[in-house]
């Protein structure tokens, strides 16, 4: 088993907050198709021949592509990879993109998962963010993709804005409820060292980010998931039973998967590799993973999720070095509440996952 991504590099122009790469502009998209046929020619070995199982597109904004574009690749990757027939086929897609003929035309080409890049569904949210999508649109968009089929659908809301309150997040998850779809992903509000919004703070053109209104937001967010039935499985994902993304979930287990296109990271169960952020060439580089590396990786990414720490599979596959000190680095922290133990597993519960880099750090080797 094993998973491919495609990043697709363009967006139509740059929202404040994005520390995402990606170019406001589609003038280098046919350099683009062809530096991505031939990484799929060069690299087509790299999964050893594991069958694919899910296939992300995403960005940027993969639904600047059209139709026919997307039927191009996913055909080069039939040709190069055994994608299975049932694997998960996800793209993102933003609002101001789309249309029901191309939601249509998507789902006709084989796509199953549809991830739309919502944001908040109150228009004085969206305009703080740069958005070029107002409420109105988001929700339409919502409704062609369930007309278009896709009922494995998943919206991305941001929250901790200074643009909104306690209760105008209540709303928006009033609002998320209510279109029916069966998977969140909400991501707090971070500043980037040099994206637009930053600068627009310094120079005093945005309200400030504060802290509190991300862990006040969580808190909402992680209580009204529960209520509702949804399942919170990773730090940022909330899905109702059987709605996980499959292709996300491959990152937290450590399964192979390989990226295509500009700043794609890769791993294929030893090293990690990552792709320069340019169009021009494919230049990649890599590390392999230490066993300090992949205790700490294998850490930082487990307590992001509800599964947490195996501490046996620790002790069997990493060896009791690093079993012992995850064991004693943990017991002040389980003291202190702040993380959950059985027997064998650690793990954050509802709103501590908020804080998993800060006590993953604290267990590193
Ligand atoms: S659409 Fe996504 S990738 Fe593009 S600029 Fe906005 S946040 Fe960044």
């Amino acid at each position: 088993m094993s998973g491919i991504y495609i990043h697709v590099p363009f967006c139509l122009s740059k929202c404040y907050y994005c520390a995402f790469y990606s170019m406001p502009s589609l003038k280098r998209k046919d350099e683009y198709l062809e530096s991505l046929r031939q990484e799929m020619v060069a690299r087509k070995d790299y999964l050893h021949g594991m069958p694919v199982s899910t296939v992300y597109f995403g960005g940027g904004t993969p639904s600047l592509l059209t139709p026919e574009e997307l039927k191009t690749i996913l055909n080069l990757l039939h040709d190069h990879f055994p994608v299975e027939a049932d694997a998960e086929l996800t793209l993102e897609a933003n609002p101001d993109t789309l249309s029901l003929e191309y939601l249509e035309a998507l789902n006709a080409m084989g796509f199953n998962r549809l991830s739309i890049g919502i944001q908040s569904f109150f228009d004085d949210d969206l305009r703080y963010l740069g958005r070029r999508h107002d409420s109105r649109h988001a929700r339409q968009c919502i409704d062609w993709a369930r007309s278009a089929g896709f009922d494995n659908l998943s919206l991305d809301l941001i929250y901790g804005l200074p643009t909104s309150t306690a209760d105008q997040w209540n709303r928006n998850l009033d609002l998320f409820f209510a279109t029916g779809a069966p998977h969140l992903s909400a991501y707090a509000l971070t500043l980037e060292p040099n994206s637009i919004l930053t600068k627009r703070i310094a120079m005093g053109k945005a309200q400030p980010v504060e802290e509190t209104a991300a862990v006040r937001d969580y808190g909402i967010l992680c209580q009204r998931a529960a209520k509702e039935g949804f399942v919170h499985y990773e730090i940022s994902n909330f899905c109702r039973p059987g709605f996980r993304s499959k292709h996300n979930s491959s990152y937290w287990f450590q399964t192979p998967y390989l990226g295509l296109g500009p700043a794609a990271h890769s791993f294929d169960g030893k090293e990690r590799r990552w792709n320069a952020e340019t169009l021009d060439g494919i230049r990649s580089e890599y590390e392999a993973l230490t066993p300090e590396n992949a205790y700490n990786e294998y850490v930082m990414l487990r307590l992001r999720t509800m599964w947490g720490l195996d501490l046996k599979y620790i002790r069997r596959e990493m060896g009791d070095a690093f079993a012992d000190h995850c064991e004693r680095q943990a017991a002040p922290l389980v003291a202190q509440g702040r993380l959950s133990r059985t027997r064998e597993f650690l793990y954050l519960t509802d709103p501590q996952m908020l804080f998993a880099d800060g006590i993953a750090a604290a267990l590193f080797y």
